[in-house]
């Protein structure tokens, strides 16, 4: 009867190990898809890697390690924290888990923690400012410490999320893009976990047993339209499995012509003697390139 028990275990154990490795392909392979799909890294770059100390920003951090080491291009690394003096912010942990992993990091100090709490009243969220100013002093130090690419850790759920919220809340169809210049035009951005879904980062936090940081050690209420917009989502995906991925693709095929934006697409001169004179000439400019070409 008690050797069951042995004969059983080491097969869990031999599963289990085969579906976190084929886990890690899958996330390394979505990353390396994101980077050459939207050409985030090249040779040369120096990729600052924000790391929070959550489940996204490890799992980025881990999967581009190792990426890194089999790439064809060089590229440097560096992971990033910003210390905000948060009451409770266990200062050792990232230093300790980089120090020993032999990753070079910097950790900025910047009580942003005061100034969320100064200026937010009471009660309500906290975030967009926090965000705000983090954002800030990361693409700070950026611009000083020659950085040229600022890899964030948002993934799939979260391009999925910010799509609905702006859809719902902003009546704009915009989402969270893989790659973008920063607002003031000095910093290229980079998403690259931007095809891998949520629910795998966490399997894979979960297997690595990165030494996770809350986000909540300011006190702050998670937004609640964000987390309405990802109940749904989640429902959507249990009552439909592949609904998340389909809309996903959706947001890179785009038909402008089947939209209702005027910006985006020139209706006015549909059916108009000069959009047909525009449509004559392009025709005829693509017959002229074609016969170039034969
Ligand atoms: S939960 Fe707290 S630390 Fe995290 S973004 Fe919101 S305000 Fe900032």
């Amino acid at each position: 009867m008690s050797a069951q028990p042995e004969v059983v275990q080491p097969e869990i154990a031999r599963k289990q190990a085969y579906e976190a490795g084929k886990l890690a392909k899958r996330l390394r392979h979505q990353v390396g898809q994101a980077i050459a799909d939207f050409g985030m890294i090249e040779d040369g770059d120096k990729v600052m890697v924000c790391l929070s100390g959550g489940k996204d920003s490890y799992t980025m951090l881990d999967v581009l390690l190792s990426l890194q080491a089999k790439a064809p291009v060089r590229f440097e690394l560096i992971a990033v924290n910003l210390d905000q003096k948060q009451p409770g912010f266990p200062q050792h942990v990232l230093p300790q888990y980089l120090t020993e992993r032999g990753v070079p990091f910097h950790i900025i100090e910047q009580d942003t923690y005061s100034t969320v709490t100064r200026v937010i009243p009471e009660g309500k969220t906290m975030c967009s400012l926090c965000s705000r100013l983090r954002r800030g002093a990361l693409y700070h130090w950026a611009a000083a410490n020659g950085v040229t690419k600022i890899a964030l850790g948002h993934h799939r759920d979260d391009i999925l999320g910010t799509f609905f919220l702006n859809m719902f809340y902003q009546g704009s169809l915009k989402a969270m893009p893989p790659k973008l210049r920063s607002d003031d035009g000095r910093h290229v951005v980079i998403r690259p976990m931007a095809y891998c879904k949520e629910s795998d980062i966490a399997d894979y936090a979960t297997h690595r047993q990165f030494p996770i940081i809350p986000c909540n050690l300011c006190g702050s209420q998670e937004n609640l339209q964000r987390k309405a917009v990802s109940r749904m989502l989640h429902e959507w995906e249990r009552q439909h499995p592949g609904r998340s991925e389909t809309i996903f693709r959706a947001l890179g095929n785009v038909a402008p012509s089947q939209l209702v934006d005027r910006q985006l697409f020139d209706f006015a001169s549909l059916g108009t003697r000069e959009g047909a004179q525009r449509a004559d000439a392009h025709a005829w400019l693509a017959g002229t390139e074609s016969d170039n070409h034969s």
